[in-house]
């Protein structure tokens, strides 16, 4: 209920998503006070489960990237703990206090948090047979003062704002009826504590394309502002994929044309997808709707949707980690993009380096003029095929380019262009 310690382990993107919209989703119905409309997945919401952990967590660190939804986040996780306090049964109360004890005890000594003491005291003192017996007695007075805590105040700001506890040299005084209120202040300041301390730490997590996808989606869903970038699916991906790097602009249209790819451009075309984020269905539809065609003469697959649909079902499942040793499969780079040698029937490869300039020619002025091709050659001649990409890139993207950009996975060039 505290979330001290960061859940370890692996998870598949989608489930990912899944769980961090269900808690959104819970969120939003709890601050309207209207619990029964929840649609999403209860046990996502399960209380101190792993998925409870992944949807805090995931939002904490998502939290960083904006003050906007900073705020909106944390009013709304101080007010789950209001509500789960409030059904709180003593057997849980207890266990409360012992977890958080347990994983402070367990925390890396490097990350300073001055709640951390506060905490630790705090949970000792109620965890004391009498007083515990007290506060989580059916028959606690509403405004008892049995028992009382000293708090530092800048740890509990909001009750001593609104006049809740007494305050004294910077010291406040909160009674054993508020205990309730003083754990949900102490709550809040530790988490923006922690955001607060870890920021470098985790800033280079926030460049991942997948959480800043994610990320435009929660703008989008909270906000209704700001998810520019469009989400792929079948019937947009004509149009989405001239933001697509040559190399998987290549492979969205050989697959156009044959219907067909081969199995390894079909394998990193797929990952590429999911990086960019296409959801599973999105996926079947797509591919689906290509391999029910006939493939034409070019193509050396004969494999259709009609006949093989369970394995091209089973093998897009696997890919999206659902399936066989559910890993979490990840597109090339361009390095090996550029070097992996996969037989003469692979699509593949990246055209800076593979093609030949007429097969690049007609490939990149799909989205450029002759004109500006024949210049780009001449300016890239002597560049490496990443550093011609990025230049790619920015003929293409045309303003707002930072002079350093480095191009070092197709997915990463998809998201610099939508983003
Ligand atoms: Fe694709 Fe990378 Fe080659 Fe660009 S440099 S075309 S992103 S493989």
């Amino acid at each position: 209920m505290f979330y001290i310690q960061p859940p370890k382990g692996l998870i598949t993107l989608h489930v990912f998503e899944e769980i961090v919209f269900s808690r959104l989703e819970y969120l939003s119905v709890l601050n309207d006070n209207k619990n029964d409309a929840f649609k999403g997945k209860f046990e996502y919401l399960l209380q101190g489960s792993p998925y409870d952990y992944v949807g805090h967590f995931t939002l904490r660190l998502l939290a960083l990237k904006s003050n906007e939804l900073l705020s909106y986040w944390i009013s709304k996780e101080k007010l789950l703990l209001k509500y789960r306090l409030s059904l709180i049964q003593p057997r849980q109360l207890y266990r409360l206090f012992k977890t958080i004890i347990k994983h402070i005890n367990r925390r890396d000594n490097d990350i300073v948090n001055p709640v951390i003491n506060t905490l630790m005291n705090v949970s000792s003192f109620y965890l004391q047979s009498e007083v515990f017996k007290h506060i989580s007695s059916k028959n606690h007075p509403r405004h008892c003062n049995k028992y009382q805590q000293n708090i530092d105040f800048e740890l509990i700001p909001d009750l001593v704002e609104t006049k809740v506890v007494n305050l004294y040299r910077g010291i406040a005084t909160v009674y054993c009826s508020e205990w309730r209120e003083m754990l949900q202040s102490l709550f809040q300041t530790f988490i923006l504590f922690e955001m607060k301390s870890q920021n470098i730490l985790i800033k280079h997590f926030l460049t991942d394309p997948r959480l800043n996808i994610l990320h435009q989606k929660l703008q989008y869903y909270i906000f209704n502002k700001g998810y520019h970038c469009e989400t792929i699916t079948a019937s947009n991906i004509d149009n989405v994929s001239v933001h697509f790097p040559p190399c998987m602009m290549h492979l969205h249209l050989q697959l156009r044309h044959k219907h067909r790819l081969s199995h390894y451009a079909r394998f990193y075309y797929t990952l590429f997808l999911k990086e960019c984020g296409m959801s599973l269905e999105e996926a079947f539809i797509y591919w689906k709707y290509e391999y029910s065609k006939p493939h034409n003469c070019d193509s050396l697959c004969t494999h259709d949707w009609q006949t093989n649909n369970k394995k091209f079902i089973y093998s897009i499942r696997h890919m999206y980690g659902l399936e066989g040793g559910k890993k979490d499969y990840k597109c090339l780079d361009c390095n090996s993009m550029a070097e992996e040698s996969l037989g003469s029937t692979y699509e593949g490869g990246c055209p800076f380096k593979n093609f030949d300039t007429d097969y690049l020619k007609s490939l990149l002025c799909k989205t450029i003029t002759n004109d500006n091709f024949d210049k780009f050659i001449m300016n890239t001649s002597m560049q490496n095929p990443q550093t011609k990409c990025a230049s790619f890139f920015k003929l293409r993207k045309a303003t707002f380019v930072d002079n350093e950009i480095t191009i070092n996975k197709p997915v990463q060039y998809y998201m610099k262009m939508i983003c």
